[in-house]
């Protein structure tokens, strides 16, 4: 039960039921994308674990629904990402970012800015003209843009996938491989996608001090990571400890509540600013 084009994945309605529901979640994201300040963007910088200076700024999706309250990703994304309204809304959060990155750049703040983007995306052919289109629009150079991605890309749709993240990689725009090590080929995914960063999953640092198995993927990660000339980034860390046993098997650079929690935009500038004057 799903309208529109032909063309899009018919929503898997079994996954999570309530098809009518989205349905209508869908048509009021429609109108969420035409009006503005309904999507916002919540901001959390990740930051350089000898110095604490900020590597960059990841921007996380928010929905203010005007009935509903506040909506995060995991009430909205996956139906999105099956609906015929996933490339417009992949275009409104990179537009938005692009413009917040913009602010940045006029305040003298150099920090890149990172956009999750669902692997149903990166089989769109027109991504990386729209993604030149937008930088050129907000004047921001195409190394200041982070493109997060997951695993969950088919291997069987890796064709068109490699030639999407050739043409951005060629523009200068940088990948990063989000929740690394959750997927069933993450080494595999790793030879046969260029990436610039890889971003070690929140489950491994939640288990790495109790579990000498979650421990060894951490430090072999970082291994390959840097031998391979990629930045690594751990998520989701919320203490100390996972800080200091991080920084001893060799991750340079880390995100979590037990630095910053996501912000707005109008707040993350001020943070952005003392981090690079201290
Ligand atoms: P993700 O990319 O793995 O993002 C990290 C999630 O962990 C975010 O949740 C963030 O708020 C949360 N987080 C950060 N630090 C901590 C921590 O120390 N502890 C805990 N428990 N959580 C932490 P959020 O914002 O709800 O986003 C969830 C997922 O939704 C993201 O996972 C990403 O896959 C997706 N998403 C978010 N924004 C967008 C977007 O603009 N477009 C697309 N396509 N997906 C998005
Ligand atoms: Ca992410
Ligand atoms: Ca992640
Ligand atoms: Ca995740």
């Amino acid at each position: 039960a799903k309208k529109g084009g032909g063309s899009v994945a018919p929503y898997d309605s079994s996954r999570d039921g309530a098809s009518t529901d989205q349905l209508t979640l869908l048509a009021e994201l429609r109108e969420a994308l035409a009006v503005d300040d309904q999507l916002q963007l919540a901001l959390q910088p990740a930051v350089d674990l000898a110095t604490g200076a900020p590597t960059g700024v990841e921007a996380l999706v928010r929905w203010l629904h005007p009935r509903r309250g506040l909506l995060t990703p995991a009430d909205f994304i996956g139906p999105v990402e099956h609906s015929e309204q996933l490339g417009a809304f992949t275009r409104y959060v990179l537009d938005k970012a692009l413009a917040i990155a913009a602010g940045w750049a006029r305040d003298g703040l150099d920090v890149p800015i990172s956009v999750n983007i669902s692997a149903r995306s990166l089989l769109d052919p027109r991504l990386p003209a729209e993604i030149a289109e937008a930088l050129r629009r907000h004047d921001v150079p195409p190394r200041r843009l982070v493109l997060e991605i997951t695993e969950t890309v088919v291997m069987s749709e890796l064709e068109v996938v490699d030639e999407v993240l050739g043409a951005l990689r060629a523009m200068g725009v940088q990948i990063a491989v989000d929740d690394f090590g959750t997927g069933f080929s993450s080494l595999t995914f790793l030879t046969r996608v260029p990436v610039d960063e890889v971003k070690v999953d929140r489950s491994f640092v939640i288990r790495m001090a109790d579990s000498p198995e979650a421990a060894a993927i951490v430090r072999t990660t970082v291994g390959l990571a840097h031998e391979l000339g990629l930045r690594v980034v751990a998520e989701g860390v919320e203490t100390a400890e996972q800080r200091i046993a991080l920084a001893e098997l060799g991750c340079t650079a880390a995100q979590g509540y037990h630095f910053f929690k996501p912000m707005s935009a109008d707040k993350i500038s001020a943070v952005l600013g003392s981090l690079l004057d201290s």
